[in-house]
């Protein structure tokens, strides 16, 4: 029977016998972690290059057979090393290849139970997680009662967080479903707005450096989990799912089988921005799941919804959204709520054929739920159950629609992240691309499932068309989340928003606070494999033709992606290479003009095409000519944005 960890190649790593603290770096040496116990709890510490990140931290975890929280031993510990290399062309970079040194802990309770600790250290990120073991035959399965995995943070430290909601709170008693604002600069003793603390993932500016803490590889074998609430002597906890999640269905603890693994908890540093933005921890933990003989296609689609609203779900709307995508030479089109009852089945059948016959593909909602909300909108009740599920799919494959857009789940229990799995796993049998809403954090499934695109798990767009001071914090938002939110997963914003106001006439209704240019460029700095584009068919006659191409060329998935420059919530300049072109873009949520030094090796000595905001926000297309040092100078207006390319 196993227990413990050992290391595979036993001369090759040094085992360290009843010494009670370990310490690993990084391969370059920068980063230092040391794990160490005392009267019986295990800690962890992490440095970069001499500065304290996260002081005397806790780990280990309750178990309803096993306490590996208090009367700890460090048994022995031996560090090793892996190299991460894959290929992944879904989100911001299609190769990675890195090495990582691994620590093993092998720590013993009072009852001579085992548990090991795995963290993996490479030269931007630290992931740490917990293997148990049964005592001896018995248990074979085990429940996750509780972790004291904590991350304690320096005095000074200040927070960009997202509150983790009320349970059975909000439209339909939806929540939780990660749609809180972000705070920013905020100080770590502030307490969080509902007080169940914060959602992954979570940035903090700690002095001149940089943390951001969140967690992969979360499936049906675990609960998601959040952090808590912060406090002077432990800083931020590792927090399970509340109690009325799921309307109060399912337990809030952890079910796994012995010997078991919990998830992985990361935490990406850096001096600087860049790693926080470069960073593929959340796709570098994890293995695809099951494989596919589907080629699911990237690309973008339309959506009638966000200003159309319900009225829009008809017949004759939907195929101006199809002629829309297909003018454009957009893949996709999505069809919003109550498409069954509005359009129909039969309608549905016939519009799948028009869209088909124009090259454009369906993709239609549906609500997730049974029974944990009270989210009205058709269709229900189809995608809980495996039956149904099936018959829906197979008639969604026979009909030609390409993908679904799930919406409306219960929270983080585990029982719900089993539901996004069943869910992933059946849609890819009949072909079907899944975007979920009103949801959790995807964890690390864009390497996990192949045909899972993005989740909302966001404020997003649709708040600003519901009010203007929604709209008024977009520049806001959108120059988060590359640091945050859309760093460690996939993010369906929903929509690229070309109309300047927030209505069918273009006119009425509260304006969009952002320029052109600016959502153009967030189409580069939001990231999700299906991007949406949310114009309307006005803006085919009332958008600069150069706007227009630049939306039918927008590329959705990149091999690389660089941080140039930023602060969160304040500015982001990035840049993007698909094949062998890349996109640089900015955006600007400051109310004055930032004129910024941009360094372009890959660019030395080129003239690109610069796009660009006159200062009173209207879009211009020139010419940027950059020096031989890749050197380029430029402006980004308030709530404005550049591209060049
Ligand atoms: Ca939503």
């Amino acid at each position: 029977m196993k227990t413990w960890l050992l290391p595979l190649v036993m001369l090759l790593a040094a085992l360290n016998v009843n010494a009670q603290t370990a310490e690993i770096k990084s391969p370059d040496g920068q980063v230092s972690v040391i794990v160490f116990t005392e009267e019986g709890k295990a800690f962890y510490t992490i440095s970069l290059d001499g500065q304290p990140l996260l002081l005397p931290s806790r780990l280990g975890l309750v178990a309803n057979y096993a306490n590996f929280a208090d009367s700890l031993t460090l048994k022995e510990w031996f560090v090793d090393s892996r190299t991460f290399d894959y290929t992944m062309t879904r989100t911001k970079a299609s190769t990675v290849n890195f090495n990582a040194n691994v620590l093993v802990a092998n720590f013993q309770n009072a009852r001579q139970q085992k548990m090991s600790l795995e963290l993996v250290v490479s030269n931007r990120d630290v992931a740490l997680r917990y293997h148990v073991f049964p005592q001896e035959e018995r248990p074979k399965s085990a429940v996750i009662q509780e972790e004291v995995t904590s991350f304690n943070l320096p005095e000074g430290t200040t927070t960009f967080l997202s509150p983790q909601s009320h349970p059975m709170i909000g439209w339909e008693r939806t929540k939780p479903s990660y749609e809180e604002v972000y705070g920013a600069d905020r100080p770590m003793a502030e307490r969080s707005f509902y007080g169940h603390g914060y959602v992954f993932p979570a940035l903090f500016h700690v002095g001149v450096s940089w943390v951001l803490i969140s967690e992969t590889g979360v499936n049906g074998k675990y609960v998601g989990s959040h952090l808590s609430d912060w406090s002077a002597q432990t800083g931020y906890t590792i927090a399970f799912p509340m109690e009325g999640e799921n309307n109060g269905i399912g337990t809030t603890t952890a079910g796994i089988v012995l010997p078991g693994t919990t998830p992985w908890r990361t935490i990406t540093i850096g001096k600087t921005l860049k790693p926080i933005v470069e960073t593929t921890i959340s796709y570098d933990l994890v293995d695809p799941l099951f494989s596919s003989s589907h080629n699911y296609l990237p690309g973008r689609y339309t959506w009638s919804w966000l200003i159309g609203q319900d009225e829009s779900i008809n017949y004759d709307d939907q195929k101006r959204y199809i002629d829309l995508a297909a003018d454009m030479g957009f893949e996709y089109c999505l069809v919003d709520n109550w498409w069954d009852q509005r359009i129909g089945r039969n309608k549905i059948e016939e519009l799948s054929k028009y869209a088909r016959q124009k090259g454009v593909s369906l993709m239609l909602w549906y609500n997730s739920n049974g029974f944990e909300n009270d989210a009205p909108q058709t269709p229900r009740q189809l995608m809980n159950t495996p039956m149904a599920r099936d018959k829906e799919m197979a008639w969604l494959q026979d009909i030609g629609v390409k993908g679904i857009k799930v919406d409306f789940f219960g929270g983080d229990k585990q029982q719900t992240m089993q539901l996004y799995e069943d869910i992933l796993y059946d849609a890819n049998r009949y072909g079907l691309q899944v975007i979920f809403h009103g949801c959790t954090l995807p964890r690390g499934w864009e390497r996990m499932y192949p045909n899972f695109v993005a989740s909302e798990a966001v404020l997003a767009s649709e708040n600003v068309m519901f009010t203007e001071g929604n709209a008024k914090r977009e520049a806001f938002d959108l120059t988060l989340h590359p640091f945050c939110r859309n760093s460690t997963a996939s993010m369906d914003w929903g929509g690229i928003i070309m109309n300047r106001h927030m209505s069918l006439d273009n006119r009425s209704r509260h304006a969009r606070h952002t320029t052109d240019i600016f959502e153009l460029a967030s189409g580069i700095t939001m990231q999700t494999a299906i991007q949406c584009v949310a114009m309307q068919p006005n803006n085919l006659t009332d958008l600069q033709p150069f706007e227009l191409e630049f939306l039918k060329q927008l590329p959705t998935t990149w091999d690389e992606t660089l941080f140039l420059d930023g602060y969160p919530g304040r500015f982001v300049v990035m840049a993007r290479r698909h094949g062998s072109e890349w996109y640089v873009a900015g955006l600007n949520a400051e109310p004055v003009a930032k004129k910024l030094t941009l360094s372009l090796p890959m660019l030395a000595g080129q003239t690109v095409s610069y796009y660009k905001d006159t200062p009173e926000g209207n879009p211009v297309l020139t010419t940027l000519k950059i020096d031989k040092k890749g050197r380029a100078k430029i402006e980004i207006q308030p709530n404005g944005g550049i591209i060049l390319k």
